[in-house]
């Protein structure tokens, strides 16, 4: 099978779960143009996790491409325990109450097993159970069991989720599971993390202590306390989701998209990837066809310049993996081919700071506007370079390249980079070969083509981009007709 070169910019990030376990499917889905695999710890054995790892180390092997792994670690989700006939009815108006009794729960009363909660809450908070459908008010609590009134009633059954959004929790972001699944992820090697229900600055600096570099750490923004500390908290990440799953529970509905808006302008000003997440083709679960407001939610995160999109029970789940992953693709293609969107993201271009390497991959895409060339190629270490060259959301296409497989791996989640991995090169000379070497290969320039080529002299240190070069991206005449 010949290599795949992604007609788009934005990436699709596909979670991986019961529909997609087997080699095949995993296969399709990276046909169809999935760039990154979640695997979601809050469901499956670690067995299934290693699996599922093992499988799609073996397609990047065999296709030659990196492909992004992403671990996402439940967090601190609060569940009910259980009730002796496996669900009770809640009456709007009536009492209910969550104590710390492990014994099977009623229509009066169920186990809430997270001690720390039941002495943070206060008379007057709200909690939520199962996404939001019912709504109590705490009345009383002594710090042991909390007595609520039933504002929505409905029915509650076994370890249904429990939210409580006016409360900042004192929670740990990782639970004792979190710090097993982490080293158990990071030891598989997995690209990045994703954190749970973060709440705080601290909360990412913590994982990253964890990960200690094995992982980049991606904190998913589910929580008003996360909304409000969203600067220092991107300041901390290597990335962010907007999870729309939670948010949508813990914060009025209606405010989710000023949210993914904020949320996007604040990662693309600084250049670090955000994901969109959640219900974005939540109607593909059973059908093969997307509702037309799905369509347009996806194709407005894209407008909006979001570096990746994500299926999450679509891919996981559902009856149509595969459509799914093509919806979103067909979806990337059409609006980036429209004008409208080369507007968009040209309004919102964010001015650079200054640093040397900000100056060149400014300076790269000026270039790529005023003369013909068909990429920017960037050598990167870490990924700092390739940052940059993206988030200055050029037309071209950037080829990212480096000698780390991790760094490769990483970039996969971030807008407009086609990312490979190459030898490290010593001289400039080198890296221009390379850089056209690659070019040709993965179908982006003809040897009559020009690109331009980014790289720090001298090699071998993190972050010195200092050479800007436009070539043609024919190897045997930069390598014969060149001085070094
Ligand atoms: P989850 O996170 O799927 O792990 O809950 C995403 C979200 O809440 O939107
Ligand atoms: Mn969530």
């Amino acid at each position: 099978m010949p290599l795949t070169r992604r007609r788009r910019k934005v990436k699709i990030v596909a979670t991986l779960g019961p529909s997609s376990s087997s080699r095949e499917m995993i296969e399709a889905l990276f046909d169809a143009g999935a760039d990154v695999f979640r695997l979601n710890m809050s469901h499956g054995s670690h067995e299934d996790t290693a699996r599922r790892h093992a499988l799609i180390r073996e397609i990047e092997h065999a296709r030659e491409r990196p492909i992004g792994i992403l671990a996402d670690l439940q967090g601190p989700k609060l569940r009910v325990g259980t009730f002796a006939e496996g669900s009770a009815m809640l009456a709007e108006g009536a009492p209910f109450r969550l104590d710390s009794d492990a014994a099977p729960g009623d229509a009066t009363r169920v186990h809430l097993p997270h001690k720390e909660i039941l002495q943070a809450l206060e008379p007057g908070a709200t909690l939520l159970v199962n996404d939001g459908k019912i709504r109590l008010r705490v009345t009383a609590c002594d710090g042991t069991a909390a007595e609520t009134l039933v504002e929505v009633g409905g029915e509650i059954s076994d370890r249904k989720g429990v939210n409580v959004p006016d409360v900042v929790l004192p929670l740990a972001a990782l639970t004792e599971k979190d710090r097993r699944d982490l080293a158990f992820v990071c030891e598989l090697g997995v690209d990045w993390l994703g954190l749970s229900f973060v709440q705080r600055p601290e909360d990412i600096v913590e994982a990253k202590a964890l990960a200690a570099g094995r992982a980049a750490v991606l904190a998913k923004i589910e929580k008003p306390a996360a909304v409000r500390n969203v600067e220092a908290i991107i300041a901390a990440a290597d990335g962010i989701m907007v999870a729309r799953g939670d948010l949508g529970v813990e914060m009025p509905i209606a405010q989710v998209p000023q949210n993914q808006k904020k949320i996007i302008r604040a990662c693309r000003r600084v250049g670090k990837p955000v994901i969109v997440a959640t219900q974005m083709l939540e109607s593909m679960i059973h059908a093969p066809v997307p509702t037309r407001a799905e369509v347009s939610d996806v194709a407005h995160a894209i407008y909006e310049g979001a570096d990746a999109v994500m299926l999450s029970a679509e891919s996981a789940a559902g009856e149509y993996p595969v459509e799914a992953v093509a919806t979103m693709n067909d979806i990337a293609e059409t609006v980036e081919a429209d004008p409208v969107y080369r507007e968009i993201i040209e309004a919102s271009h964010v001015r650079i700071a200054g640093s040397t390497a900000e100056a060149i991959m400014s300076a790269a895409r000026e270039v790529a506007e005023t003369v013909q060339v068909k990429a920017i190629c960037c050598f990167t270490h870490h990924g700092t370079t390739a940052l940059l060259a993206a988030r200055e959301r050029p037309r071209v296409p950037i080829i990212a390249l480096t000698p780390f497989k991790s760094t490769a791996r990483r970039l996969c989640l971030v807008w407009g980079l086609h990312c490979a991995f190459v030898d490290e090169v010593e001289r400039f000379k080198l890296a221009v070969v390379s850089a056209a070497r690659v070019a040709n290969r993965d179908g982006f320039a003809a040897t009559t083509d020009r690109i331009i080529v980014t790289a720090g002299v001298p090699f071998g240190q993190p972050g010195t981009t200092n050479i800007l070069r436009v070539a043609y991206a024919d190897e045997r005449a930069i390598y014969e007709g060149e001085p070094a």
